[in-house]
């Protein structure tokens, strides 16, 4: 006997409602179910924007399937008619042993990406908002920008219903167990069934899915829009997004977009592990000089009055790199956790592999790096 859907997904965030959007487009009968409204401000994704690049330090492997996105992200905004990705250039800094530099270079090399080479000084001359120690060095690859975060969920969401999809707002998932033919999954206003279950439940993941409670932490993080004492040096006419790697931490910035004031980041902010049900979500003193530290050392025209701040949450895997793939072997159950606080860029075509995945099977991507039995072997 047929289920009622060919796809379950839980979570309708960035990675689910592009999932949503990808399978219904190709035919499927897909359910979203999500625990707030779509889109919110409880989980990873809200925040106006994103930074996309194409270099990578983290591991160049990650780049056909960034061109993938690029791709992608184009596509969407052509279908949703409003601008989703906006081209800054992306500049990756630090010492010139340091990781940021050298494994961004290296990712250039490999791919053959456009880029060019600056010193601390050199990258003053051309962005002058930047006040980077001398010994610094800078990778430029001009195809970087942001994603429009938020927006692009109500893209994918809103192209997901046309096609035909059913998603469900304020419906959390309360539990989910395998049958004979699939998978059925409980919430408080009903039972329901399909073919395969799609986890993408963001910090939530341990809690929907608890044997991967070990793997995916959810961490607190807490980001700032400041007022520059020079505006006119962080408009995104001007002012590239960044990563930047430095003695008081991992920096990341993007230009004045969408909100007013420049948004300035640290990566595993104060480093504090959260329960994604019970944390303080209201940012204090302490988070903001956590974050004008930086501002002050290295961005001395952006350390103005603060504007905004907003508190969001990574989901850390151990080696910081993403899961997707099935629970088990043979298991009607898809989980994803592209997080570790660099996914949101992926989320296009992260929904491509997943219904991939959920359609055939497998995937021309090469998704090997983010194999769960990494962790479990
Ligand atoms: C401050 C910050 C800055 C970042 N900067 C960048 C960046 O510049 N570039 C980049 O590429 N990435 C960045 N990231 C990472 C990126 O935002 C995440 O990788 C991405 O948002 C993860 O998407 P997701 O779909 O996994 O999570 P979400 O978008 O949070 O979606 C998960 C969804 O699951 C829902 N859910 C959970 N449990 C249930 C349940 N039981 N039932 C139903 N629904 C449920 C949640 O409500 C949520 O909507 C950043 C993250 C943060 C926090």
């Amino acid at each position: 006997m047929s289920t009622p859907f060919d796809v379950i997904v839980v979570g309708v965030g960035a990675m689910g409602s592009a999932a949503c959007y990808h399978l219904a487009r190709r035919g499927k009968r897909v359910l979203g179910l999500e625990r707030f409204g779509v889109p919110h401000v409880m989980g990873s994704s809200h925040g106006v924007n994103r930074i996309i690049r194409l270099a990578y330090y983290e591991d160049p492997s990650y780049i056909p399937l960034l061109r993938r996105a690029f791709e992608l992200w184009r596509s969407l905004e052509s279908y949703f008619g409003e601008q989703l990705l906006f081209v800054t250039g992306s500049i990756d800094a630090s010492h010139r042993d340091s990781r940021v530099f050298s494994e961004s270079l290296r990712s250039c090399q490999l791919h053959s990406l456009a880029h060019e080479v600056l010193t601390a000084v050199e990258l003053s001359e051309r962005y002058p908002g930047f006040h980077l120690p001398d010994h610094f060095m800078a990778v430029l690859q001009p195809e970087g920008g942001f994603v429009m975060s938020e927006r692009a969920i109500v893209a994918h969401a809103a192209g997901a219903l046309a096609a035909g999809a059913e998603i469900h707002g304020f419906e959390p998932v309360l539990s989910w167990t395998t049958t004979s033919t699939g998978v059925r999954v409980e919430t408080d206003r009903g039972s329901y069934e399909a073919d395969q279950l799609i986890v993408s439940a963001g910090g939530w993941m341990g809690k929907v899915v608890p044997a991967l409670e070990s793997v995916t932490k959810p961490e607190r993080q807490v980001l700032g829009w400041f007022q520059p004492v020079q505006a006119t040096l962080f408009t995104k006419e001007v002012m590239p997004v960044f990563n930047l790697e430095a003695e008081n931490g991992r920096y990341y910035g993007l230009p004045i977009h969408g909100i007013p004031g420049f948004k300035f980041g640290r990566y595993h902010h104060l480093d504090e592990q959260i329960d994604p049900d019970a944390w303080n979500r209201d940012p204090t003193a302490r988070d903001e000089e956590a974050l004008r530290i930086g501002l002050r050392n290295y961005l001395p025209a952006a350390d103005g009055p603060v504007l905004s701040m907003a508190s969001c949450i990574f989901t850390n895997t151990p080696d910081e790199h993403f899961i997707i793939d099935r629970l088990e072997p043979g298991s009607p159950v898809i989980v994803a956790s592209p997080c570790s606080g660099h996914g949101y860029k992926f989320a296009a075509v992260i929904g491509e592999v997943l219904a991939d995945l959920a359609i055939d099977d497998r995937t021309d991507h090469d998704i090997s790096r983010f194999r769960l039995d990494r962790f479990t072997r």
